[in-house]
């Protein structure tokens, strides 16, 4: 039935069990294996935080929230219940994390929300922080979202989970919008597309990049042309905001060279 909705971990916490092959992993070789299943070469959903090491370039990243929020900001928004909400409830994961860090030398905001958390509050007010702070620093803003149509899968087993609002949604597209206006990149990272189609309610970049197993490695351009096919098939299903085209397949070791060679050159073009 809905295998995404079953217990794949084990109570320890030791071995998760693969969606794509239902082998059981070593949690500890699958983090060292980027969360790809070495069995079958299955993505497995990255938990936020993990993501945040995956792609920035060194060790050392700053916390946006809700690691080095300000008190005064916590107390004026409202925020300090927030807080709490910032683990799932049944994993010791964060529900969506965002770092200031460097990628291959580029200083870049990155926020990565956990594929199977529901979308929330805590969602708008990380995404805010994260496009606020983009915006005051001048630097480029990346977004890796979950595809939809895997997080609906899981939202639908959630007895309360609170959406984010249309008026959420517009007010952050709004906000990202103005990055746009000051030339600073943003770029979209669409993750868990295993499933057919992909669609996201968050708001997009200007650049999306999609992370996909069945991408060559390294080189996007070299792709065989049944991907060039199934890309405009499904770059037509792609996002809320209404047009919206696949820039790059990418697999999954190749994203952070792939986001470092993007932020290099925009970079470039800025300084020029
Ligand atoms: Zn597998």
């Amino acid at each position: 039935m809905n295998s995404a909705t079953e217990i794949k971990e084990s109570p320890d916490g030791l071995w998760h069990k693969c969606d794509g092959c239902d082998e059981l992993v070593f949690r500890q070789a699958l983090e060292r294996n980027l969360y790809i299943c070495p069995s079958c070469g299955y993505y497995l959903p990255v938990p936020a935080e993990q993501r945040l090491n995956q792609i920035f370039s060194t060790n050392s990243w700053i916390d946006l929230f809700p690691d080095s929020a300000p008190q005064s900001l916590l107390e004026s928004l409202d925020l300090a219940d927030l807080v709490s909400q910032t683990v799932c409830p049944d994993l010791p994961e964060r529900v969506i994390a965002a770092g200031e860090g460097e990628i291959s030398g580029c200083s870049t905001i990155l926020t990565v929300i956990h594929p199977l958390a529901p979308p929330q509050r805590l969602h708008f007010v990380t995404l805010l922080i994260a496009i606020r702070t983009a915006l005051m620093k001048a630097l480029p803003l990346i977004a890796v979202y979950s595809n939809d149509a895997v997080s609906k899968m899981i939202a639908a087993d959630e007895p309360t989970a609170p959406e984010l609002s249309f008026a959420e949604i517009t007010y952050l597209s709004t906000e990202m919008a103005k990055l746009s206006e000051t030339r600073l990149p943003q770029i979209t990272v669409l993750t868990d597309a295993n499933a057919r189609s992909l669609s996201t309610r968050f708001p997009i970049g200007d650049i999306i990049l999609v992370e996909d197993s069945n991408s060559s490695t390294g080189v996007s351009e070299r792709q065989p042309p049944i991907t060039d096919a199934r890309r405009k098939a499904e770059s037509r299903s792609v996002s809320l905001n209404g047009e919206a085209f696949v820039d790059h397949y990418v697999p999954r070791e190749a994203l952070p060279e792939t986001l470092g060679n993007l932020l290099g050159f925009f970079a470039k073009t800025r300084g020029t």
